[in-house]
Formats: C-alpha cells, structure tokens, sequence
C-alpha cells in the first residue's frame, strides 16, 4: 500500500469540530488508497499552558517531569483524532511514542530522536489498520522515560516518520496555506511561495520562522523526503501549499527568498574582561554547560589587556547565563567588570541561495534599515544569510523595510 504522513498542528486540532475536519481529510485519502500515519500536535494553547504549569510549580525544574507533563498535550488529540476515526468506519489506533516506539537521546526537552522501528504499525496496517494516529513531539529515552523535541518537535516527528516508513509524502497542514517571504502575520504584502528549496527553509525556520521546526527541514533534506505545507481550512489539489524541495527542483529563484524573524531576543555584554587566550573558552565552556543557546558573538578591541565580550541569547535563558558568569567569576575562571543585559532586542535576517551568487544584499539591507532609522547593534552573516540585532520596537518596521527593499511582494 502506498504511505502518507499527514501531520496536523495545533490551530488544526484546536476543537472537537477541528479534528472531525482533519479526519475527514484523512477519511479521503484512505479512500484515494493509501495508508496513513498522522501526526497529531498538542490543542492550540494547551503545550503553553502545560509549560506555564512546570514553571509556576517549579522554576529550575526537572526536565524529565517537564516533558512527562508537556508531552500530555498530544496524547489527548491522538486518542480523539482515533475515536472520530473510528466514527468515520476508518480503522484506526492511537499511538503514543513510547508505544511505537520512537527512541530518542536523553537530552529531556529537546531530545534527538535515534530510531523509528517500524515492525509494529507495519504489523497493525498487515492486520487491516489503515490509520496510525500517532502522538507529535514525543518519543522514549533509553532510560524508559518519556522525552519531548522541543518547540514545534511535532513536524520533526511527522518527517521522520515518512523517512523511516519511505511515505510517498509528508503534508504539514498548518493555519497559513504555505510558506511566505515573511510570517503574513506581520505584513499583508508576504507572498506564499509554490516551491522553497531545503536551504533556504532551514535557514530561515532557524532564524525563526515557526511554520516548520528546523530540525524537521534537516531530517527532510537528509532523507529527501517529499514535504509539503499546507492549509488545514481549504480544500487543497495536488498543487496547494508550499513544496520544500532541492534547490534544482526550482526554475528561477529570488535573490533573497525571505525575512525571518526572532522576537525574544537577549544581547548581554561581558563588560571588561582580561583578553588573553583562552578567555572566549572560559566564557562560552560554562554557558553551554549550563544549556544557554549563544547565537550572536563580538568581541570589542582590547584596551590595556581587557575587552568587552558581547553574545546573544534567547530571552528566556537570561537568568542561566548571568547565573553560569557568575559561577565561572567566583570560581575565579573568568573576570569581568559587570554583565549588563538589554532584553528589548529582537533579531532580524534576510535569507537566499541567490546571495551566493549575487554581492551586495548585504549593503542593501543596511541601506534599508538606515532609511527607517534603525541602528544596528550586532552584524552575522554566512553565505546565505544576514542577521541583525536591533531594537525589538522596531521589530515590524525592519521586516516590512526588508520585504519592500528586496521586492518580495513580486515574489511566487
Ligand atoms: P502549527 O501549530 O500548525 O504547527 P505554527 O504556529 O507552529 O503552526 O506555525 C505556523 C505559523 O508560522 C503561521 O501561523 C505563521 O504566523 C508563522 N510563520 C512564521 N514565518 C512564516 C513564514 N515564512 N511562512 C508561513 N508562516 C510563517
Ligand atoms: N505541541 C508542541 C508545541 O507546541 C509540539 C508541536 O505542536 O509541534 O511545541
Ligand atoms: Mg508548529
């Protein structure tokens, strides 16, 4: 028989009502002949609201009880989307990912999954299932415990299952009908595009476009799987949505693709550190240890032997990484003056293949920003990409500013 992955998130399992739509979807692909593995996330606001709980109950928790609770979320939609199933006269079952099972690393709350074995749905669509619901986001360490992905993880799921089961396709039905030059949340002038290539996707779900979780576009990439974004609202034919292909499945691209944008963004400055070797390491060593994602490094121009050190962070991980200095300055590791933190910083990034190609964007972009008035306060880039930090109010300015500076309103 052949397979789908059909992956519905959150806004499309969001009420009872929601979830008879989506298996009515997958009622006709059963009836176009195919087997179906889908992949359920949690409720609309319910993953939120679990994660609020862990936090209320306890502030530097256990990340192996924060994923024991957050993980509930998809266990919930996997057993209704099942039932209403059922109710269709498809035969279906709920899988939970240790049932499956999906294994994964220990790292609790943003684990790796290791391994999809397929003996038992396989051995279920044998005995006449034909509809593996299977919970999103989840899977089993080789402890026995229960992991979580990380934010968004159910796409990851959803590719990996298609990859393991070699699916004809892996669909993510969403509330946006594909993916855009800019999240169309932020300007009504955001384009859907028919075909992404890998690159640009994962480079651009990185920088924070939520549409597909990054590792999701990674595991597609690797295993060339078939990945389609869709609307869940719509009626779709073949051509709906948005294909994340290879980049020579693409006729002619833009030079820049699109704006992503991250909004909980941390710039923490390191104010007068001794600058000799070692020091970035003596820095950076704890901060990962203490599981603080640095994004974004400068080091200023050393005066008398010292220097500023600045990094980005997400906003949330401010408290661990003033809390892992501190540590290192007391353990007499690292010395600094102070450690001055601005929360109100956002980062902004202009993403395509074509950048390789084309010199220029970036000059572009700050010519951009400039006309806006938007200082920037730190500069990365790579061959396909450019990020800046610049002040959150700015946030929509700088990704309209981009969008029209780089004509994405013309782009398809
Ligand atoms: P789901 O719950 O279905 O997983 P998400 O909220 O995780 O949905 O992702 C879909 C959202 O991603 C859209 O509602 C949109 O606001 C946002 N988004 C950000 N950037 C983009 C983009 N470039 N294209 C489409 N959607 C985007
Ligand atoms: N429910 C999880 C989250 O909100 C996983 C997902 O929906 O992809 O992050
Ligand atoms: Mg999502």
């Amino acid at each position: 028989m052949p397979l789908l992955v059909m992956k519905f998130g959150g806004t499309s399992v969001a009420t009872l009502d929601r979830i008879r739509r989506a298996s009515k979807r997958v009622g006709r692909e059963v009836a176009n002949g195919y087997d179906v593995i889908v992949i359920v996330s949690a409720m609309a606001g319910k993953t939120n609201e679990l994660v609020g709980w862990v936090g209320d109950t306890s502030p530097l928790y256990d990340a192996r009880e924060y994923d024991a609770v957050v993980s509930s979320g998809e266990q919930v939609t996997a057993g209704l989307m099942a039932l209403t199933l059922q109710e269709m006269d498809v035969p279906a079952r709920s899988w939970q990912g240790w049932q499956v099972p999906l294994k994964t690393t220990n790292a609790h709350a943003s684990a790796r999954i290791e391994e999809i074995p397929t003996d038992n749905l396989n051995a279920k669509f044998a005995e006449g299932m034909k509809v593996a619901v299977v919970a999103g986001f989840q899977g089993i360490s080789n402890e026995g415990r229960i992991t979580t992905l990380g934010r968004g993880g159910s796409d990851t799921t959803a590719v990996a299952f298609a990859a393991a089961f070699g699916a004809e396709r892996c669909d993510i039905y969403t509330d946006v009908d594909g993916v855009y030059t800019t999240d169309p949340r932020v300007t009504k002038k955001a384009r859907k595009l028919d075909k992404i290539a890998f690159e640009e996707m994962l480079e651009l779900a990185s920088l924070g476009a939520k549409v597909l979780q990054t590792r999701s576009v990674e595991l597609a990439m690797r295993y060339k799987v078939r990945l389609r974004v869709l609307s869940s609202f719509e009626d779709n034919n073949e051509n709906a949505g948005t294909l994340v292909c290879d980049e020579d499945e693409i006729m002619e691209s833009n030079v820049v693709a699109g704006v992503a944008f991250s909004r909980d963004e941390a710039k923490m400055t390191l104010i007068s550190v001794a600058d000799r070797p070692g020091i970035a390491a003596a820095i950076f060593g704890p901060l990962s240890a203490a599981g603080v994602n640095v994004d974004m490094i400068v080091q200023n121009i050393s005066e008398d032997g010292r220097t500023d050190m600045t990094f980005s962070c997400p906003i949330d991980q401010v408290a661990r990484a003033d809390a892992a200095m501190q540590a290192a300055k007391d353990n007499g590791d690292i010395n600094y003056h102070d450690l001055v933190a601005d929360e109100e910083v956002c980062k902004v990034s202009v993403v395509g293949i074509g950048m390789r190609s084309h010199a220029g964007v970036a000059a572009q972009m700050f010519a951009a920003l400039k006309d806006e008035g938007i200082n920037i306060k730190v500069i990365t880039t790579s061959e396909i990409k450019i990020s800046v930090l610049i002040d959150r109010k700015y946030l929509e300015l700088a990704v309209q500013a981009l969008h029209d500076a780089f004509g994405l309103e013309r782009a398809a």
